[in-house]
């Protein structure tokens, strides 16, 4: 490699954000100086938010969750300093349970994990399995997740809680704003005048495919974070109306042949923390720690990447039989009528759930378009005004123009990777986008 080639790929790569697998874009250019108009291709990021997908956009993706994060906290970006004055919550909801699997357990001596699923007198399930496991998992052992008898594990009603729990989110919301207007003696309508909640959620992907929810709470005033909320609703009486409706919200699972009728909740594990009492964890470690979550992807190593077309297809996908399993059911269950409004073909490889992977409400801080926005600008800034974007760009292809790019664009993520897991601190926080 030549050293002039070297540096156009360079740039090549810079230009499209040293993305894994850009996108290719045709079109036109003005060029100002001459008023010439040339056809071009114009190679954009993917902006998959997904880190086993595309590190550099995931990288980015994360850059700005943290900023929306940490603005909803603590202020900036549109929001008020004084948004820090009102109640805080970090919540953590969970899945009920669909069988027992193998589990990561932190022991008390926090040395060695505990016991995965120790049963003094535990009898063999009908298929033969003792449901009983001594044995103290590690973090990563890939036998995570997976149950200790599949045969006994409801892979439908996984499947259909993860379908369900968008919906359910939705009512608990509802549910809160209802405990809170119960607690204050006024109508849902009247509590509305004066209190404004906020959030921004996060959806993980556990390793036995359920969905957790990782939600940062806030209680404004009517007119959001530039308005205080009334004094009684402090962070106690916030916590309080979270769990209550935590505990109390259900929602219908659509009947199916042979199963009897339910209704899908959450589970009995439930966080609810006040940030501002909550030791150590300031808006910074809350913003990482959701930004970590949201460039995550349904499994690990991202083979859940993209919808399934076909059946046979998902045997193909290199899964472990857990969520291979998890898959199946989905796209089996996509034919049933009763489940239609499910479109769970579409959501086969999210196992189910069909909502987005980051979702905010409008008044907790900035969006993620205006941090792009604010990325392109400043990038045009740098460019000079060299030449003009025409309109019309239409697709051209997947990838970089000169193959080597490509390969330049992976060294690079995976150098600044390096550079991460061994430099001091959080390069995200001190450098949250460009
Ligand atoms: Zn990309
Ligand atoms: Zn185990
Ligand atoms: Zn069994």
């Amino acid at each position: 490699m030549s050293e002039v080639t070297l540096w156009e790929l360079l740039r090549e790569v810079e230009r499209a954000g040293r993305c894994s697998h850009p996108v290719r874009l045709g079109g036109t250019t003005l060029e100002r100086a001459t008023g010439e108009l040339h056809d071009a291709i114009l190679v954009v990021s993917c902006k998959d938010r997904r880190a086993a997908i595309c590190p550099a956009c995931a990288d980015r993706y994360r850059g700005d969750a943290w900023q929306l994060v940490a603005a909803g906290l603590r202020g900036g970006k549109g929001v008020p300093a004084t948004a820090v004055e009102h109640p805080r919550l970090f919540v953590t909801m969970t899945a009920p349970s669909f069988g027992p699997v193998h589990a990561h357990r932190v022991g008390g001596s926090r040395v060695r994990p505990a016991p995965c699923h120790p049963r003094r007198s535990a009898t063999a399930c009908p298929h033969g399995v003792v449901l009983d496991c001594r044995e103290r998992h590690g973090a990563d052992d890939p036998v995570l997740g997976e149950p200790l008898c599949a045969a006994c594990f409801d892979y439908v009603g996984a499947v259909l809680w993860n379908a369900r729990v968008s919906l359910l989110w939705q009512r608990t919301t509802v549910a809160i704003v209802r405990h809170l207007a119960r607690e204050a003696g006024t109508s849902e309508a009247r509590l509305r005048r004066v209190v404004r909640l906020s959030y921004i959620k996060v959806v993980e992907f556990q390793r036995r495919g359920l969905v957790h929810l990782h939600i940062v709470v806030r209680a404004d005033g009517a007119d959001g974070p530039g308005s205080l909320p009334p004094a009684w609703l402090d962070a106690g009486a916030l916590a309080s109306a979270v769990t209550d409706a935590a505990r109390t919200t259900t929602v219908a699972v659509p009947r199916l042949e042979g199963r009897a009728a339910a209704r899908a909740g959450w589970g009995q594990e439930l966080d609810v923390r006040d940030l501002a009492v909550d030791g150590g964890a300031g808006p910074e470690a809350i913003a990482a720690y959701v930004a970590k979550y949201a460039t995550k992807s349904v499994d690990d190593a991202g083979h859940l990447a993209r919808p399934i077309r076909a059946a046979r297809a998902i045997e193909r996908l290199r899964l472990g039989p857990h969520h291979a399993e998890l898959v199946r059911t989905a796209w089996r269950l996509g034919t049933v009528t009763s489940l239609k409004g499910l479109r769970l073909r579409d959501h086969a490889h999210t196992l189910g759930y069909g909502g987005q992977a980051t979702t905010k409400s409008i008044a907790y801080s900035t969006t993620f378009t205006a941090l792009r926005n604010a990325r392109v600008d400043f990038m045009r800034a740098a460019t000079g005004p060299r030449i003009e974007v025409d309109h019309g760009w239409r697709y051209a292809g997947r990838g970089y123009e000169h193959p080597d790019a490509g390969i330049l664009a992976d060294r690079l993520a995976e150098e600044l990777a390096r550079l991460r897991r061994e430099g001091p601190g959080d390069v995200h926080q001190s450098a949250p986008s460009r």
